[in-house]
C-alpha cells in the first residue's frame, strides 16, 4: 500500500502543477543515479529562430510550406521566418514525417524532404561539399542544421538557432550535487549537441540518435542504475516509457502523456528539481 504521506505529496505536487500518476515514480526519483535529458524543447527553449538559410528564399519556401504540416519546434521556426520574409507558402499534396529525421512531402507536383542527414539518404540526394562546410560552421556556433533536398538533389540547408532555457543550468547543476550525472541524449547533431552541454556542464552526450535508438540508450543505461528520462514529448514517447521514471514537461504531447511511469509537470525543466525536492521530502516522512 502506498504511505499516507507519498499520498499528501502528490496532492500538494498537483497544486504545483505536477501530475504524478503513480506514486511509486516519486519513491523511486530518491535513488535515481542518471537523469537523461532530451535536449530540443526540453534543455532550449525548443522556440528557435532560423539564422540563415542557404539556398535562399526559393529553398525556404518549400521547406516552410511543408513544415506547415508538423509539429516540431523547428518547423515553427521555419515557417514563422517564411513569414516574416512574406513569402507565400503552398499547400502539400502529401506529407508525412520521421520521428528523428524529418518530414518529406509533394509539393506543386514536386518531391521536398526537410531534415537531417537520414532524410537525404532517403531523398538519394547527396551532400554537396559547400552545403556541408557550411553546415559544419554553423553547429560549431551551436546551431541545429536541417537540410532541404528533392528527389535525388540537395537543394539547400538552414540553420537554426535555439536557445538554452532559464534555469536549466541552475537544474543541472544542483541534481550534480546530489551526485545524479546529468546527460543529454538527443536526435540532434553532435557538434550542435556538444555546444549545449558544454553551457550546461554536461560531459556525457549521446547524439545523433533516433526516438528508438533514445530508448535503448536508457535502457543501456539502467544496467549501471535508477534513470530518469526528461523530455518535452515531441518524439519522446518510447525513452518516457523505458525510463524507471519518465518526466514530460511542458506541452509533452499526447503520447507522453500516456507513456508509462510518468510525472508530468505544467512549465519547465526548473520544476524537476520541484520534484525532486517533493520526492525527499516524503521519503523523509516516510522513514
Ligand atoms: P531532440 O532529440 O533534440 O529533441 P528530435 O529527435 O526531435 O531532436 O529531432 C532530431 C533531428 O531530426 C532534428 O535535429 C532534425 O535534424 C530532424 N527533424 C525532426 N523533425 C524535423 C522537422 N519537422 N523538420 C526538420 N527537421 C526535423
Ligand atoms: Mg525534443
Amino acid at each position: 500500500a502506498t504511505p499516507l504521506s507519498v499520498v499528501v505529496g502528490v496532492g500538494r505536487a498537483a497544486e504545483k502543477g505536477v501530475l504524478i500518476k503513480r506514486p511509486e515514480a516519486l519513491q523511486k526519483l530518491r535513488e535515481a543515479r542518471y537523469v537523461a535529458f532530451d535536449k530540443t524543447g526540453t534543455l532550449t527553449l525548443g522556440r528557435p529562430r532560423v539564422v540563415a538559410v542557404w539556398g535562399g528564399d526559393e529553398v525556404l519556401n518549400l521547406a516552410a510550406s511543408l513544415e506547415q504540416k508538423s509539429e516540431h519546434p523547428l518547423a515553427a521556426a521555419v515557417v514563422e521566418y517564411a513569414r516574416e520574409r512574406n513569402l507565400k507558402l503552398s499547400e502539400p499534396e502529401f506529407f508525412d514525417s520521421i520521428p528523428g529525421a524529418g518530414v518529406y512531402g509533394r509539393i506543386n507536383g514536386v518531391a521536398v524532404a526537410v531534415g537531417n542527414e537520414k532524410i537525404l539518404r532517403g531523398m538519394g540526394a547527396e551532400l554537396p561539399p559547400e552545403v556541408a562546410k557550411w553546415a559544419e560552421e554553423m553547429r560549431e556556433q551551436g546551431y541545429t542544421v536541417v537540410y532541404v533536398a528533392t528527389e535525388g538533389k540537395t537543394l539547400g540547408a538552414i540553420a537554426v538557432g535555439d536557445q538554452i532555457r532559464e534555469g536549466a543550468w541552475e537544474a543541472v547543476h544542483w541534481l550534480k550535487t546530489r551526485g545524479v550525472e546529468p546527460v543529454i541524449v538527443t536526435g540532434d547533431h553532435e557538434k550542435s549537441a556538444r555546444a549545449v552541454a558544454k553551457k550546461l556542464g554536461i560531459s556525457v552526450v549521446y547524439s545523433g540518435v533516433d526516438p528508438e535508438e533514445k530508448a535503448k540508450i536508457v535502457e543501456a543505461l539502467k544496467s549501471r542504475g535508477l534513470v530518469v528520462f526528461v523530455g518535452d514529448g515531441v518524439n519522446d514517447a518510447a525513452a518516457l516509457a523505458t525510463a524507471d521514471v519518465g518526466i514530460a514537461v511542458g506541452t509533452g504531447t499526447d503520447v507522453a502523456k500516456e507513456a508509462g511511469d510518468t510525472i508530468l509537470l505544467r512549465g519547465d525543466i526548473t520544476k524537476v528539481v520541484e520534484v525532486f525536492k517533493i520526492s525527499e521530502k516524503i521519503m523523509r516522512n516516510v522513514k
